[in-house]
């Protein structure tokens, strides 16, 4: 691995795809490493005073001529101070809109919104301030359970998810879901894989022979490649092992672009195989 800032820009086929930045936070490393000693992890992050370990929001932009897709919303500024401070919360890009802004997009011209699953730090963006869709025009995805869990969740899963963060695109009519796998367009789809959370999903783009796929919470960072990287956040991690050991390997050898959403330094990474050990390999 490279320690330079990685690439942000990438073509597959006809498709340009871009690492915007929402907000950057921190959460607690033991339980972004799960079973990995702290011995280990801590030599691989830099760790704040707290024991928490600085991340990113990686929302990504898919364009093919009008056709503007933002993948994984963000973070948000639906905050309060205290949030704020406990997740160490800033945002110094400006966030999601100013980051699509710089990309030369504006809100209205989004024409698709893929959620991946319904946890806070990955769709609050989707809404702004206001409380309303920052899309108005945009197909808004996501997998039907994840929808479920967002809307109602449960004592176990309530510390994830909040209801104002979707309940909005729901009532504006722009919320559509699915089960299993759904193809988005031609050579675009989402695959519920379940595992981190109950419906978490890879988004796979294929275009003139190059794949690129973002992996949600499967793959959050550079440092989870390796197979038993599995966070403690994961609802099911015997089921996150199984995914991550069916498609980890089919990255590696497809020579794909990886797209990380918590990475701060290299949100697009292909994976290589060291013997049994899985890792990122920043290309140029
Ligand atoms: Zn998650």
């Amino acid at each position: 691995m490279s320690g330079a800032e990685g690439r942000r820009v990438v073509q597959v086929g006809r498709w340009t795809v871009t690492a915007l930045r929402d907000g950057v936070f921190a959460l607690d490393g033991g339980a972004m490493f799960g079973v990995v000693p702290r011995v280990i992890w801590e030599k691989l992050t830099p760790v704040n005073p707290d024991h928490t370990v600085p991340l990113a929001t990686n929302p990504f932009l898919l364009e093919n001529g009008g056709t503007k897709i933002v993948v994984e919303p963000g973070i948000g500024h639906r905050w309060d101070e205290k949030a704020r401070a406990m997740f160490h919360l800033e945002w110094p890009d400006g966030g999601l809109l100013a980051s699509l802004r710089a990309a030369g997009v504006a809100p209205e011209q989004v024409t698709h919104c893929l959620m991946t699953h319904g946890h806070w730090d990955h769709i609050g963006a989707v809404c702004g301030e206001d409380g309303a869709p920052v899309f108005p025009a945009a197909a808004h995805w996501i997998p039907e359970s994840e929808k479920r869990a967002a809307l109602n969740p449960d004592h176990l899963r309530r510390a994830s998810y909040r209801a104002e963060d979707l309940q909005p695109v729901v009532d504006a009519g722009l919320l559509r879901t699915f089960r299993g796998e759904q193809e988005i367009l031609p050579g675009l789809r989402m695959v519920e894989l379940g595992g981190h959370s109950d419906g978490v999903s890879l988004v796979i783009l294929e275009d003139g022979g190059d794949t690129a796929c973002f992996w949600a919470d499967v793959v959050p960072t550079a440092n989870h490649v390796h197979l038993p990287f599995i966070m403690a956040y994961d609802m099911n991690a015997e089921k996150s092992w199984q995914v991550r050991s069916e498609w980890i390997p089919r990255a590696a050898a497809g020579r794909w672009w990886n797209l990380l959403y918590h990475d701060l330094h290299h949100p697009i990474l292909k994976f290589a195989k060291e013997g049994n050990r899985f890792s990122g390999s920043y290309v140029d």
